[in-house]
């Protein structure tokens, strides 16, 4: 292995180091990323989550890893509370919407779908749904009843928490302690099962209400939500993997019992490596429907929200998040954008005059030096910003070859154009593609086409003033001629 390739160094949620990453089996690696809830449309913080390990498993790959990639969509089991109280969340949405729960499901996975596409996100290798994997999720059940680390009441199952702590850590993900968690939560209304308010359900008991449910050993019901990646963690990854990742937010109580039920299921520690990307907030405040701080990815891309000056690509947004390292708070605002696209239009203007920098014979820069410094800032968990910064140094370099400054050979160049093709497209996901100008190009061409009609008016040449109008209107283009000039407008 290449030294690049043998000092990656990632940041473990678990031991709360960085630490030299050593995949299980050599050259491969199996993560596994907690996918979406498909009862809404993905917002924007989700999205930057997906982009983050996004960014991971296309370094993986970079490295010359054989990475197996799997990200779930819940599809059923996950209630409104997390503390497994409340409606099943597609349930409710399909409730209000009189609709079945599987179209829930269908129109927001392909919302989900065409929204990461947007973003250049790669596919995963595997994407596993809760509702196909109930069979292994009751087998993950009967397991932890074998074990006597669970427990059934009325058709429900629990995972006794309590007893669990007597020989395992619950809380070593997220550093919490038991006795304060119990020592901080009043005590359970007579309604509940549970024996302990920490317990969390394995499987719960349909009430006749409930759509969503299938038959099970305890009589029908539906799967706890931490159950799912548990069982689909395990069926394509094996007992024991490399990397786990997921919001910040799911640190607790998600992957706490994810790590218990695997616990209690195998004796031994599921995960290597738990990464946990931090979340996106919007002026300042964190997002949240209620309270209307909130942006939806469609809007960013057409500019329709009051937030925003003007509409952002998905290319200039994706390049605005990898501006920050995924384990930081990321703040998103209109100004923020604007100067992200204009970061990023200069990165790919220096880069488009890689292609014909004048070839000397002898090279005054040192070209490898640029290039490790790509390496070593991926290599330093992710660092996306740190490789930006780098990038645009390479920026300078170019600038001053092109004005005679600085000198390089046609091998350094190759060189350089090759590296900074791979991190600017592999590994950072941007596609260098000039549509953030499209705009520009459509003002341009149809500035000349206005003083074309311009003209044929000031010549009475009405016949052709008027095809202008009429033909660029036929094309949902409509010409407004004002006291200052003629503007268009787009009709769609
Ligand atoms: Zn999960």
């Amino acid at each position: 292995m290449s030294e690049a390739t043998s000092s990656l160094h990632i940041f473990n949620s678990l031991s709360g180091k960085k630490e030299l990453f050593t995949p299980i089996e050599e050259k491969h690696v199996g993560m596994y990323v907690c996918g979406p809830t498909v009862y809404s449309n993905v917002h924007l913080g989700n999205c930057r989550t997906f982009i983050s390990f996004d960014l991971v498993y296309r370094y993986l790959k970079h490295l010359g890893y054989s990475v197996r990639y799997v990200r779930n969509i819940t599809d059923a089991g996950h209630l409104e509370h997390d503390a497994d109280e409340g409606e099943d969340r597609i349930s409710k949405k399909a409730r209000l919407e009189r609709i079945e729960p599987m179209e829930v499901v269908q129109r927001y996975t392909v919302d989900f779908h065409q929204t990461l596409a947007a973003f250049n996100t790669l596919p995963p290798n595997i994407e596993p749904t809760a509702t196909g994997h109930i069979v292994e999720q009751i087998e993950i059940v009967k397991g932890i009843l074998d074990s006597g680390l669970g427990y059934e009441v009325n058709g429900s199952v629990y995972f006794d928490v309590q007893k669990y702590n007597e020989s395992n850590n619950y809380g070593i993900l997220s550093g919490r302690k038991l006795e304060d968690m119990i020592h901080n939560t009043r005590s359970l209304s007579g309604q509940s099962d549970k024996r302990s308010p920490q317990d969390f359900a394995l499987w719960k008991k349909a009430e006749p209400q409930h759509i969503m449910r299938w038959p099970s050993p305890w009589g029908d019901g539906f799967p706890g939500w931490h159950l799912e990646c548990t069982a689909m963690s395990t069926k394509y990854l094996g007992e024991q993997f490399d990397i786990h990742g997921g919001g910040m937010d799911l640190k607790f109580p998600h992957h706490e019992c994810e790590i218990a039920q695997a616990e209690a299921l195998n004796q031994k520690s599921p995960v290597h490596t738990w990464m946990h990307a931090n979340m996106l907030t919007l002026n300042g405040k964190k997002m949240a429907k209620s309270t209307g701080n909130n942006i939806l990815p469609n809007e960013l891309f057409s500019g329709s929200n009051p937030v925003l000056s003007k509409a952002f690509s998905p290319d200039v947004a994706r390049f605005f998040m990898l501006q920050a390292h995924y384990r930081s708070i990321l703040d998103l605002s209109s100004d923020a954008l604007e100067a992200a696209e204009k970061g990023y239009k200069r990165l790919i203007q220096g880069i488009e005059l890689l292609a014909d920098l004048p070839i000397s014979n002898k090279s005054s820069a040192d070209v490898n030096m640029h290039i490790n410094g790509y390496y070593d800032a991926m290599n330093d968990d992710f660092n996306s910003p740190i490789l930006i910064a780098q990038l645009f140094d390479t920026v300078k370099l170019i600038h001053r070859v092109k004005q005679g400054e600085d000198t390089l050979t046609k091998s350094d160049v190759e060189k350089l154009h090759k590296a900074v093709h791979h991190f600017v497209i592999d590994v950072l996901g941007l596609t260098l593609a000039s549509d953030q100008n499209e705009d520009t190009y459509l003002d341009k061409a149809l500035s000349v086409l206005i003083d074309m009609r311009e003209q044929a008016r000031a010549n009475k040449d009405f016949a052709t003033a008027d095809r202008i109008r009429d033909e660029l209107l036929a094309k949902g283009i409509h010409l407004k001629d004002g006291k200052d000039g003629t503007t268009y407008g787009l009709s769609s």
